[in-house]
């Protein structure tokens, strides 16, 4: 579904991500973990274009994303839903208008129609009786789950999720969490730059442990939690389990 061919991004001299090459196929859950400064948001950035590659390519659906313009980008983007560490719902608006904003004002939806959904979606994130509320009267956590409604209001074939929970209150990460295992086990593509541990283990199907810009070792949970074969991931996992 994604696929990332000697990706490389500068910001002025200094080389961030540096050839990365990797692929997500359809129902994948992709955990990026690593040290901090080590290019993760900008390798998520790069996947939808946000931040613009120095050189090679993003393929998302067939599609080169890296050779296409911004008109014929913006269409490719719905169907990559994002959700990032700062909630950034919209505060003068209630909870279920800011879940039906998008698919009332890109995909035309009807108004009536956008209000099923945007309940149908408040319910799968527990919390269809804040639909009327707005976001300043909730936890953070049930911000960032309005925030991940909000994102598959547009039926994203793919989520990008950068540190959902790092913003959280320990008490409130466990649900936020709990709401994406949901969405990988109903078979949502998922790449999530995550420091939560124990989510990377229980539900990714790939782990890439990301430093200095490079993939420094990729493998399934087990092969990269019980059985690091990198010295930089043995040593970044020592500092963190
Ligand atoms: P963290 O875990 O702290 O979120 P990260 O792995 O997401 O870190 P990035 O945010 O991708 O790391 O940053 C990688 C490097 O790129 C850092 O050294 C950062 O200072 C630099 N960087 C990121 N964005 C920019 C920018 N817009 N301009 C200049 N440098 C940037
Ligand atoms: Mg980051």
């Amino acid at each position: 579904m994604i696929k990332i061919e000697d990706l490389s991004k500068k910001f002025g001299d200094t080389e961030v991500l540096k050839g990365l090459n990797g692929s997500v196929s359809k129902g994948q859950v992709i955990c990026v973990i690593g040290p901090s400064g080590g290019g993760k948001s900008t390798f998520l950035r790069c996947l939808n274009l946000l931040e613009k590659p120095t050189s090679g390519k993003v393929t998302f659906e067939s599609n080169e994303l890296t050779a296409l313009n911004e008109t014929q980008l913006n269409e490719l983007r719905e169907k990559m839903g994002m959700v990032f560490q700062s909630f950034n719902l919209f505060a003068n608006m209630t909870v279920i208008e800011n879940v039906k904003l998008a698919p009332v004002k890109v995909k035309n939806m009807s108004d009536d129609e956008a209000n099923k959904l945007a309940l149908s979606l408040l319910d799968q994130v527990g919390l269809q009786e804040k639909a009327d509320a707005y976001p300043a009267s909730l936890s953070g956590g049930q911000q960032q789950r309005v925030a991940i409604a909000r994102a598959l209001a547009m039926n994203p074939d793919v989520m990008l999720f950068d540190e959902p929970t790092s913003a959280l209150d320990p008490e409130m990460v466990g649900e936020v969490l709990k709401v994406m295992q949901d969405l990988a086990n109903d078979g949502m593509t998922m790449v999530v730059v995550t420091h939560e541990m124990g989510f990377a283990k229980n539900v990714a199907d790939q782990v890439w442990f990301m430093d200095g810009g490079v993939f420094a070792e990729k493998g399934t949970p087990e092969q990269i939690f019980e059985h690091p074969k990198n010295d930089r991931t043995k040593d970044f996992l020592a500092k963190i389990l």
